[in-house]
């Protein structure tokens, strides 16, 4: 099949986890091989304000000091999204849902239409590594590839492997904000664990270890029958 879906039903998948928990990194991998289009809402608000929109607007000071964006504004962004044509077969959330009302926002969205229960993919990291991902990471301004200085760094210092382009550090990955992201996350996201576990769509995957190893972790739970 040119989609790479194989003819499989249309499915939502979403990534849980942690700021720096390697969903971005995963999703990128995987997301393709299924036919599933990747929805990254943090890319999403990063594009935004890179072109000044309305949106980028409201959403910048909320991006810039680690807070989480209103429900409101995050849901009718993803709203749009899944509309469009490349999420026919279905989709990787990658930073979405991160509230218990964005969660029950997107089973009511989904009741209705052709993906079907979620299944979730919850990335357990320890928390020791969460710093050194996050505060490594850098990204490349042309793709968007995803680097680490410490654990996955590019051939050429700086410079993405695939295109060349220039690799920046976002200014949220600062350790002041990445504190408040943490802290986000363990009040508002965390509790979405149990949420999902008792609709009984959570799969737990070990994000720890190579990459590569966590992909094969991911591609195991994604290629089961449902
Ligand atoms: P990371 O992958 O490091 O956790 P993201 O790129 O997903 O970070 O998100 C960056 C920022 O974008 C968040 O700190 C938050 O301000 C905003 N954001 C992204 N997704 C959401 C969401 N679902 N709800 C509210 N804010 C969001
Ligand atoms: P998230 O989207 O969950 O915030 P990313 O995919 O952006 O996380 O990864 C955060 C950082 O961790 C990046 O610098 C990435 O290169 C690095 N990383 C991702 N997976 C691994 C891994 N398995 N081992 C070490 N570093 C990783």
């Amino acid at each position: 099949m040119p989609d790479g879906s194989g003819g499989a039903p249309p499915r939502a998948v979403i990534f849980l986890g942690p700021p720096g928990a390697g969903k971005g990194t995963q999703a990128k991998a995987v997301a393709g091989r299924f036919g599933l289009a990747h929805i990254s809402t943090g890319d999403m608000f990063r594009d935004h304000m890179s072109r000044n929109t309305p949106l980028g607007e409201q959403a910048k000071k909320f991006v810039q000091s680690g807070g989480l964006v209103p429900d409101e504004v995050v849901l009718g962004m993803v709203g749009d999204r899944i509309s469009q044509p490349d999420c026919k077969n279905g989709f990787v959330l990658d930073g979405f849902p991160r509230t218990k009302p964005q969660a029950e926002a997107l089973a009511e969205t989904l009741r209705n239409r052709p993906w079907g229960k979620p299944l979730v993919i919850y990335f357990a990291v320890d928390s020791d590594q969460l710093l050194r991902r996050l505060t490594g990471r850098r990204t490349c301004k042309v793709g968007g590839e995803i680097y680490n200085v410490y654990d996955c760094p590019p051939k050429v210092p700086g410079r993405c492997d695939n295109d060349g382009g220039e690799l920046f550090q976002r200014p949220d990955d600062r350790e002041e904000v990445i504190r408040e992201r943490l802290s986000q996350y363990e009040a508002q996201t965390r509790p979405l664990v149990d949420y999902y576990q008792g609709a009984g769509s959570l799969a737990e995957v070990n994000a720890m270890g190579p990459q590569a190893e966590v992909t094969g972790r991911v591609l195991e739970v994604m290629a089961r029958p449902r």
